[in-house]
């Protein structure tokens, strides 16, 4: 999707984003710190961790996926804001996805720093609903593609090829310290609000740094690319419900300097915010063609027939995201009572 009506502020950024390469280390406003640190393997190149200094240390928002490579970047960072691991005082996961959250654990045990995250994050942990090795994804994520309607040569396709228990434990850090909507990051010399944001995640948060007018948005808004919204066990009940009310929850932050976690910062959330409510309107309306032009689809066929940014024969893994923002839609569009479950024939559902 094109952006309109924002501003890039991150203008060496984007340009690195358009090079493919990975963006400078960034002095910020107000003395913060960008440092980009890389995602292995993953089309969104980085994750822009953040560093916030105050007066008694640092603090390190969404330090990255736990690997070498992206340690060995944030460390480089920190050395070039010109900071020792050893002034790393806290952790703020804006939410526990791999790409925020997993190297938390590490920077803990090396810094004996805390770690900070919403308690609906907590509580959305893999771990708290007992999963905790690549096998017990594997058997999870074959049950919810069985549920929405996929066969069992579709799930060998998109699941197959690789042992599942050869996958690495994915246990990550539990907080320290929780930030409930209106908190202060506990960081003396600096007033950083957290936002609740629930959508992408239960639990995911903004931070606004009031005095520089400069909001951290994690993965809630990104300049480019719309989050991706999706059910699971740990999901919200109506996440896509949840997501566009934070969307305009943080509209009305519209005169802060957006810092994102991936892409590039950016300013003007009043029109990105739009953008995206327009967007999700935009996909229930196709969703809802789909379904009168196909019967009574299962929420998979409604997935395989919908438009995505490359034909679904090519989108590979990434199906599992798309039936998961499928079935966001169908259960938000079933709540708003455009689309009704078939009784006794979930997940098969028609226009009400
Ligand atoms: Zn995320
Ligand atoms: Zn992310």
């Amino acid at each position: 999707m094109a952006a309109s009506g924002i501003v890039v502020l991150g203008t060496e950024q984007q340009a690195a984003w358009g090079r493919r390469e990975m963006p400078p280390v960034e002095k910020l406003p107000a003395g913060l710190w960008s440092v980009p640190v890389p995602i292995p393997d993953n089309p969104l190149r980085y994750t822009l961790s953040y560093l916030v200094p105050g007066d008694t240390g640092v603090v390190v928002v969404d330090p990255g996926w736990n690997d070498d490579e992206t340690w060995a970047a944030l460390v480089s960072g920190l050395g070039t804001a010109g900071f020792a691991l050893s002034d790393v005082i806290g952790v703020v996961a804006t939410h526990v996805h791999p790409d925020h959250h997993g190297l938390s654990m590490k920077l803990r045990a090396e810094t004996g720093a805390w770690v900070a995250m919403h308690p609906a994050e907590r509580d959305s942990m893999p771990q708290r609903f007992g999963i905790t090795t690549g096998e017990q994804r594997h058997a999870g994520m074959s049950q919810i593609l069985r549920v929405s309607g996929a066969s069992e040569d579709e799930i060998e396709a998109l699941l197959g090829g690789g042992d599942p228990r050869s996958q690495p434990d994915f246990r990550m850090a539990e907080p320290d310290v929780l930030l409930a909507d209106g908190d202060l990051v506990p960081l003396p010399g600096r007033r950083i609000r957290t936002v609740w944001t629930p959508g992408h995640t239960p639990g995911h948060i903004c931070l606004a740094e009031e005095d520089a007018k400069l909001l951290f948005t994690g993965d809630h808004v990104l300049p480019r690319i719309s989050p991706n919204i999706g059910l699971g066990p740990s999901q919200d009940a109506e996440p896509l419900a949840r997501f566009l009310e934070s969307l305009a929850k943080v509209a009305a932050f519209d005169d802060h300097d957006v810092l994102p976690a991936h892409e590039y910062r950016f300013r003007g959330l009043a029109a990105r915010t739009a953008e995206l409510i327009a967007h999700h309107e935009e996909r229930c309306q196709e969703l809802v063609a789909v379904v009168r032009s196909s019967g009574e689809p299962t929420t998979w066929e409604i997935a395989k027939t919908l438009t995505w940014s490359r034909p679904w024969e090519e989108i590979g893994r990434m199906r599992f995201a798309a039936l998961g923002e499928t079935s966001a839609h169908v259960q938000y569009l079933v709540a708003r009572g455009e689309l009704a479950w078939v009784p006794e024939d979930a997940p098969r559902v028609r226009v009400a």
